[in-house]
């Protein structure tokens, strides 16, 4: 395990991770930037976790910051390798995250990657074969060994695992209820993916950033998370007002104050490294749990300036906090102001969300549609199923339906003919002709003020959804529909016909069984699923391969946090409870879970197998007979023996 991750899990100690640029060419200033900041850090006692390494930032080309994170791995620092999808198809993607896991490295923070704005004789292609939440749970599947086509026909093998440590982003830096929802709802959307610890975008509103630290709370997320330290100087802070970097905000006022600084002899360097200190003093005083800080030109010299500094006036960290105030006037907060920061429960509960009206021609036609044709059991649902199933004999017949269904769709929706629809997600706008990302599970970070990052004429689709969800009452679909990547095998075909044959993602949520690929997908869906959680990884490990001979999908941790995450993600029947880091934790988690009516009807089986080493573990025997577990085991056990329990709890 990479120490970075271990101390992120642990949770004991402030992490500290150095982002830097390094930009286009294999040598040069950028490059030696890094590597000599490497050299530095290693001969130094500084605290450095990880150093960051941004990919094709701003959508230029630039040196791939994997060659980077190997030499600095050699020197004995670790890396944290941004990872955007947006220059990639899925099978590079692959091939990259293979490549790295080969060469040890395995802190990844995942983007979506900015719109390509250059590139060798022109504009680079913009790919955004997959967005940031489907590649989370791509690495997410590659930790859990992926499932690919085994050699016999319907049959799988599973490829070695990988132990990839995945960050995601979030922006909370946006202006409106639409813009700053989708993003909070598509950071669960990356929890549930798989994402291991968050980073957010950078800002100089505490309250934006403060609202994500509530948003956690009230949604239950536990990740750790970093607070985002950007040291600016003014050219950067000119650029960041005008908008040209997506998703960051420097507001007129604080530009003016910046403009100010930069008048002092030494160019506003001491002031903007003061600013810095205090942002991370608060970051320090909020309970973060670390700190991620970056900055165009910095030094060795001035990261540890930060670091040390930020430890000395961290007890102080309310007074700086009026420093932070540069929001805009009418931007939209989730929760109550809280100008002291207190935390206390009334700022905890969130504003109601507006209920939208959308009054759309297509939206109605949608709805209707589905209503009477797409719905399973709907009278033209039976008809249509027919239909197709005959067509599908006759291809001259296929291909003239075909025909008549994209003028309609071209008409309607604008419609790319990708034939894996997602216009039921989307509630009726087509995420290939409306985002320039063609991001199917929320919005990228850059738009602004509602704007498209990739379009100024054009408002971002997901405000647009999110009004469209909200008017039918359906905003909860934000945070809970995982959307696989386009099937692009099922380009220009109908996505009629994928519907009603069982071959698009649609078909297979829903359930619209019609061949046997389709079946055996939603019948790996529909598998047992069971947590494992020990300390004892030869233990974990025999209880997992009698489990997944049962044909069980297994998942494992050892930690409290990954226990937490995993039982969001996964949504197992059944938990087998052991010890658990830290020590003691085991107990508060099951009474945790056994407090939230989602995750109450898990089957919990706790197992004390070491009943000499109680004590150690916190967890007294009567405090274990006190739970409300339906089996309590207090004795070294086989892993045949906990199948067979599992199996009649199950039953029960
Ligand atoms: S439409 Fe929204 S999500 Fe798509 S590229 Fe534009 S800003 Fe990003």
């Amino acid at each position: 395990m990479s120490r970075f991750k271990d101390r992120m899990l642990e949770g004991k100690e402030f992490i500290i991770t150095c982002e830097f640029v390094p930009g286009r060419g294999y040598k040069g200033r950028g490059v030696e930037e890094v590597i000599g900041f490497g050299k530095k850090a290693v001969s130094s006692d500084l605290p450095i976790h990880a150093v960051s390494i941004t990919d094709n930032p701003g959508g230029n080309p630039a040196i791939t910051p994997d060659v980077l994170a190997k030499e600095l791995q050699a020197m004995g620092l670790e890396a944290l390798v941004h990872f955007a999808s947006s220059d990639s198809n899925r099978n590079m993607i692959e091939s990259r995250a293979y490549a790295l896991a080969r060469e040890g490295i395995e802190n990844l923070l995942v983007v979506s990657g900015d719109y390509p704005t250059s590139g060798y004789k022109g504009m680079a292609k913009p790919i955004f074969d997959m967005d940031s939440v489907q590649l989370i749970r791509y690495l997410e599947d590659m930790n859990e060994g992926l499932e690919i086509p085994g050699r016999k026909k319907k049959t799988f093998e599973k490829l070695p695992k990988t132990d990839f440590f995945v960050g995601c982003v979030v922006s909370p830096f946006k202006r409106t209820e639409a813009e700053l929802m989708t993003q909070f709802f598509k950071l669960e959307k990356k929890v549930s993916a798989g994402a291991d610890f968050i980073i957010p975008q950078l800002g100089y509103n505490i309250r934006k950033f403060a609202e994500i630290l509530k948003y956690m709370k009230y949604r239950n997320i536990y990740l750790p998370i970093l607070g985002n330290v950007y040291v600016i100087n003014r050219a950067v802070a000119r650029v960041m007002n005008k908008g040209h970097i997506p998703g960051c905000v420097v507001t007129d006022e604080l530009l003016k104050r910046i403009e100010e600084e930069a008048k002092a002899p030494d160019k506003g360097k001491g002031a903007r490294l003061e600013r810095a200190t205090h942002l991370a003093a608060i970051f320090r005083g909020l309970h973060f749990n670390g700190i991620h800080i970056g900055g165009f030109g910095l030094k060795f010299e001035d990261f540890e300036y930060i670091i040390k500094r930020s430890e000395e006036i961290a007890k102080d960290w309310r007074v700086y906090i009026p420093e932070f105030c540069y929001g805009n006037k009418d931007e939209y907060y989730y929760f109550p102001d809280d100008p002291k920061l207190t935390f206390t429960l009334d700022k905890l509960v969130p504003v109601k969300l507006s209920e939208k009206t959308v009054k759309s021609f297509d939206l109605k036609m949608g709805k209707l549609f589905h209503r009477l044709v797409f719905t399973k059991g709907a009278l033209g649902y039976r008809a249509a199923t027919r239909i197709w199933q005959r067509r599908k004999r006759r291809k001259s017949e296929e291909i003239r339906s075909y025909f008549f269904e994209k003028q309609i769709k071209k008409l309607l929706y604008d419609c790319q003919e990708c034939g894996d629809c997602a216009l039921f997600d989307l509630a009726y706008l087509c995420p290939m002709s409306n985002c320039a990302k063609f991001q199917r599970n929320g919005p990228c970070g850059g738009s602004r003020n509602g704007v498209c990052e990739a379009n100024e004429e054009k408002n971002c689709v997901w405000t647009l959804v999110y009004d469209r969800l909200s008017s039918i009452g359906n905003l909860d679909d934000l945070r809970k529909e995982y959307i696989p990547p386009v099937n692009w095998s099922l380009s220009d075909t109908s996505s009629w016909a994928n519907f009603f044959l069982g071959r698009d993602h649609t078909s297979k949520k829903l359930k619209v069984v019609a061949r046997v690929v389709a079946e055996a997908e939603i019948g790996r869906e529909r598998m047992n699923r069971i947590l494992v959680t020990d300390d004892n990884p030869v233990f974990v490990n025999s209880v997992r391969s009698v489990f997944e001979n049962k044909s069980y999908r297994v998942a494992t941790t050892d930690s409290m946090i990954g226990a937490l995450e995993k039982v969001r993600r996964e949504k197992p029947n059944a938990i087998i409870l052991g010890t658990l880091k830290p020590r003691g934790s085991a107990f508060e988690l099951h009474n945790r879970l056994k407090d939230e009516p989602e995750f109450r009807d898990i089957h919990i089986l706790v197992l004390d197998a070491f009943p000499q080493n109680r004590l150690q573990k916190g967890w007294s025997m009567q405090e274990g007979l006190m739970l409300e577990t339906e089996d309590y085991i207090p004795q070294t056990v086989e892993p045949e023996f906990l199948l067979e329990r599992v199996e009649n709890l199950q039953r029960c």
